[in-house]
């Protein structure tokens, strides 16, 4: 056996580096189309967030300007104007919370020394009974203020507006927190903002709003120049306080409408969370975050946007993810779909090396024989033929081409076409297995070439009906030539044996039964009256033949011999009767007869039929051949009765003929055998 459909190394070298090619480009495809799309939408989210970042800080960010430039015009009219009373501050308060929505209250916090502080407080009194500077109880006793303690300064709460709720009298600077943005306020000569902390609100309890306090400095000259002018000429500070939820409330709802959660983180403060519309929740940082910058009064402050689950851009995520399963599937499914197709190739291939095998070893094994082929379409009559079948016609398949069924049957002989489509219409019927005929096919050179062809049916259509037939053409002439020249050396043995038995048992001269023979045909005549049947010999001689030759010539005597030969042979009617040439002029006759009388009347026609030949004789008494009859006729012979008895009694009644003057019959007539049974009346 022959190692096939092996394939060479290389081959599959070469398919797995495709396949692997394949992968490596579709998966780096793929990854590169994640991280390109995932970049961009990162950028685009970014952007979109900036966007809105810039939005929510655009909620907050020019009322807070504006409300600082209020209080710094505020601060310069209360520089050029001096002090305000409460009526002038109340008048002037109400008129800047009307034009901000910001701010929600505005303080009048005087500068008072430790020194002039009883007499602040006395004069105080007159507007507002009982006013006290007073600063927060630390822990939770009391009604949570006290009196202020002693302290360099004192920046006391003398007007608010609105009063209601509002910590007048409390010294803010109990809280160096609360004062460093004052000093620095001061000292810089424009608002500063200050920390977030919780406002102070007398008489109001529950948890203190988170807020803070923008102070402008307000000095006795307008606009001094300088720190140390500005530290001297100080009077106090306009302070407006902003509660961080109501700053932030439109910025929330803006950040809320997208989805977003907003954080506040104080910078100064060690990046204090200060706002937080995400509720109590602790802040962690988040990739996803985007954060902006803002200064608030001098304060840096930063803005966290957090995108929550529906943010509007969250999608954005999904597409480069998308992608790349998508890219990744498509890969896989691409290099499976390569594989399978490899696989398939690789396949093919080993059939087709199969197949060319088998076809070579088809074509060896047809070579081998010298069968020629056929491919029959039944309903096109398209005949498809290899080379050998026209060269077994001494031609080319060229030279036939277009076949069909109609150049078979050109070239078959007319006789032997009947048969081979009746073989044919047997096998297409279903009478027959396979079709098998013989026939001659006229040879390009003129003579005829034995073809046996063989085929069957190997596709038929869905009602069983034929439509194509394929088989072999074998050049049989030399069987055929064998078969003709055994056929014809059988016949001339035939005959030679047949000439040989009728040397044995016939006399050449005559053709009649040679004496050799008689015993035998004695014997079959004996068998059958065995069987109830009669037996007659009849014996004649010819009358003076002696005298016959001797006057014409013994060649003469040959021709009458075989004239009287075939005179009595002409007459017997039986195929068990027979004529014997016993010797020289002499012949019997074997036949059978019901009677004596019968046998009589049947040896009177021999005796006229020779009479009828009326050959000349001189020397007979009749002028013509005659011959002496001696006939033996038995009813019912016995076993006993064997030829030579026959001959005997026949010849003993020629004898008699003979001496009774010729030319007539003599006959012995017997019931039975001879010496048992009396000879008859005949
Ligand atoms: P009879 O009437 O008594 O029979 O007289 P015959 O002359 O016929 O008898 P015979 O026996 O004396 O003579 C027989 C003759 O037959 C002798 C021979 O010349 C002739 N004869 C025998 N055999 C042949 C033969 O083969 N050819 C020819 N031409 N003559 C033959
Ligand atoms: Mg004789
Ligand atoms: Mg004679």
């Amino acid at each position: 056996m022959t190692r096939r459909g092996r394939r060479p190394l290389w081959s599959v070298v070469m398919d797995a580096v495709l396949l692997a090619t394949l992968l490596a480009v579709g998966l780096a495809g793929s990854v590169t189309a994640y991280r390109s799309l995932a970049s961009r939408a990162a950028s685009q989210q970014r952007e979109l967030l900036n966007a809105m970042g810039q939005s929510v800080v655009g909620a907050f960010d020019l009322q807070l300007v504006r409300a600082i430039e209020a209080l710094q015009v505020s601060a310069q009219m209360l520089s050029a104007q001096g002090p305000p009373s409460r009526e002038q501050f109340q008048r002037h308060g109400a008129a800047l919370l009307g034009e901000s929505s910001t701010l929600t209250l505005l303080e009048w916090q005087p500068v008072v020394p430790q020194a002039q502080l009883a007499e602040f407080e006395r004069r105080a009194a007159r507007e507002l009974p009982g006013y006290r500077v007073v600063e927060p109880q630390a822990g939770p006793a009391g009604d949570g203020f006290i009196p202020a303690q002693r302290r360099e300064t004192h920046v006391p709460v003398l007007h608010s507006w609105p009063e209601t709720g509002a910590a007048l009298g409390v010294d803010m600077a109990f809280d160096p927190r609360r004062m460093r943005s004052k000093w620095l306020a001061r000292d810089a000569g424009s608002p500063v903002a200050s920390e977030t902390f919780g406002l102070i609100r007398r008489g109001q309890t529950g948890p203190a709003a988170s807020g803070f306090a923008v102070s402008a400095p307000v000095y006795r000259t307008v606009r001094p120049m300088g720190v140390e002018a500005r530290r001297a000429a100080l009077t106090g500070f306009l302070a407006g306080v902003i509660e961080v939820p109501e700053l932030m409330r439109e910025a929330a709802l803006r950040a809320d409408a997208n989805e977003l959660d907003l954080f506040v983180f104080d910078q100064d403060e060690q990046h204090r969370l200060i706002y937080s519309s995400a509720g109590s929740e602790p802040f962690r940082a988040d990739a996803h975050d985007t954060t902006l910058s803002v200064d608030v009064g001098g304060r840096p402050w930063q803005l966290v946007l957090r995108p929550r689950a529906g943010f509007v851009g969250a999608g954005a995520d999904e597409l480069p993810l998308a992608a790349l399963a998508a890219g990744v599937a498509a890969t896989l499914l691409v290099a499976l779909a390569v594989a399978r197709s490899l696989a398939i190739r690789r396949r093919l291939e080993r059939t087709e090396a199969v197949l060319a095998e088998d076809r070579k070893h088809l074509t060896n094994v047809l070579d081998g024989t010298g069968a020629g082929t056929w491919d029959w379409h039944c309903d096109s009559g398209r005949l498809i033929i290899n080379e050998r079948w026209a060269e077994m016609l001494g031609r080319s398949r060229e030279e036939l081409e277009p076949a069909t069924g109609a150049t078979w049957q050109r070239l078959c002989h007319a006789v032997d076409l009947v048969d081979a489509n009746a073989a044919l219409q047997r096998h297409l019927q279903g009478e027959a297995d396979r079709f098998s005929a013989e026939f001659r096919m006229r040879h390009a050179d003129g003579h005829w070439v034995w073809v046996q062809s063989t085929g069957r049916i190997f596709e038929r259509d869905a009602d069983g009906r034929a439509l194509r037939l394929a088989g072999t053409h074998m050049d049989i002439s030399r069987r055929k030539a064998d078969q003709q020249r055994l056929q014809d050396d059988a016949r001339a043995l035939e005959a030679a044996n047949r000439q040989l038995r009728d040397l044995a048992i016939l006399d050449a001269l005559t053709g009649a039964f040679n004496r050799r023979h008689f015993s035998d045909v004695c014997l079959a005549a004996l068998a059958g009256a065995q069987r109830g049947q009669s037996v007659a010999l009849c014996m004649l001689d010819i009358d003076h033949f002696k005298a016959y030759n001797d006057h014409h010539g013994h060649q003469a005597g040959d021709a009458v011999l075989q004239a009287v030969a075939q005179t009595l042979k002409g007459r017997l009617k039986r195929s068990t009767d027979a004529l014997f040439r016993l010797g020289g002029e002499e012949f019997g006759v074997i036949f059978s007869a019901a009677s004596a009388q019968a046998a009589q009347d049947f040896v009177g026609q021999l005796r006229t039929a020779l009479q009828a030949l009326a050959l000349p004789h001189p020397h007979s008494a009749a002028g013509i051949v005659t011959a002496s009859f001696g006939l033996a006729w038995w009813a019912a012979p016995t076993p006993k009765l064997t030829p030579e008895a026959m001959y005997g009694l026949a010849d003993e009644a020629l004898y008699e003929a003979k001496r009774s003057g010729r030319d007539r019959i003599a006959t012995r007539c017997f019931e039975a055998g001879e010496g048992e049974v009396a000879r008859s009346s005949c």
